[in-house]
């Protein structure tokens, strides 16, 4: 019974929209050959000529008709198209706005962690090297201290440049956290990032941090991991290298800051831990 009913309205709504469309031409149909009755009616065959003539003019109506909806259905996907790149665009935008820092433009946490599970999998699938260094801006919260929260961060927008700067650009660097940054070095065994540690760090400590006005030096402590094999997922191999790296920059800490320090330098239990 509700199917009937559901039939009929749909039949009374394809109805109503053919006499929206249409009902205008029959009307100017029945009103031309009224029209031409009138104009040729004492001739011979005026009946037929008059049909044949409206007949013309709705034929010219409808294709006139048939035209304009074409052109609006064209608009309509047009219009639809736009929406759709614009859609895709802002959507693009949101994500790299979700995995980048606004403070260092660099990758955030959550874009680090996307792309170091990734070079971990493809490490471990092709067996080749892969080492992190994270790195630690030493008494920074002097920094803050003396010269103010926003001379902070344009110095940590400067660290960022400046280790952006020393690297491949294979290399990634993200900011880890407050004065925190991580770099994941592909291809490279621990030797070699150990050496591209200490050229990190020399070159924040060479450098001259300024904002055209106030001046400070900072220094950092490094700690470097490496891949190994592993039958974790590639995500908690990934956090567990950073483990290993964080327990070895804690090392460079401990050790008296300025430093660099290599997961081989912890005491076993500590790199197990890791
Ligand atoms: P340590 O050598 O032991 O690392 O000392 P530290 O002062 O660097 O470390 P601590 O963890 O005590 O302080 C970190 C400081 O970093 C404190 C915090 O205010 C500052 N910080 C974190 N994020 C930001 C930021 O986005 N902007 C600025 N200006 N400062 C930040
Ligand atoms: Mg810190
Ligand atoms: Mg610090």
């Amino acid at each position: 019974m509700t199917t009937v009913r559901a039939m009929g309205t749909r039949v009374g709504g394809e109805l109503r929209e053919a006499w929206r469309v249409l009902g205008p031409q029959w009307a100017a149909m029945a009103g031309a050959t009224g029209s031409l009755f009138a104009l040729f009616g004492t001739e011979p065959d005026a009946g037929a000529r008059a049909f044949a003539i409206a007949l013309g003019l709705l034929s010219l109506g409808l294709a006139g008709q048939l035209a304009l909806n074409a052109r609006a259905a064209r608009h309509r996907e047009r219009g639809l198209a736009e929406a759709r790149t614009a859609l895709e665009a802002q959507s693009a935008l949101l994500v790299q706005l979700a995995r980048s820092d606004a403070v260092t433009g660099l990758a955030n946490r959550r874009g680090l962690m996307d792309d170091l599970t990734a070079e971990v999998y493809r490490a471990l699938r092709y067996r080749r090297p892969l080492s992190v260094l994270l790195i630690d801006v030493d008494h920074f919260k002097r920094v803050n201290d003396t010269s103010g929260h926003a001379f902070g961060d344009t110095v940590l927008h400067e660290v960022a440049a400046t280790l952006r700067a020393a690297l491949r650009a294979s290399d990634l660097v993200a900011r880890y956290g407050g004065e925190e940054f991580v770099v994941v070095l592909p291809e490279t065994d621990l030797p070699s990032a150990g050496m591209t540690a200490e050229k990190l760090r020399s070159a924040i400590e060479a450098h001259d941090f300024t904002d055209g006005e106030r001046h400070a030096r900072v220094t950092v402590s490094l700690g470097v991991a490496t891949l190994t094999d592993s039958r974790m997922s590639p995500a908690d191999t990934a956090r567990r290298l950073l483990g290993k790296a964080d327990a070895a920059m804690y090392a460079a800490k401990h050790a008296g800051r300025n430093r660099v320090r290599w997961e081989t330098d912890l005491p076993r239990e500590l790199r197990r831990a890791a």
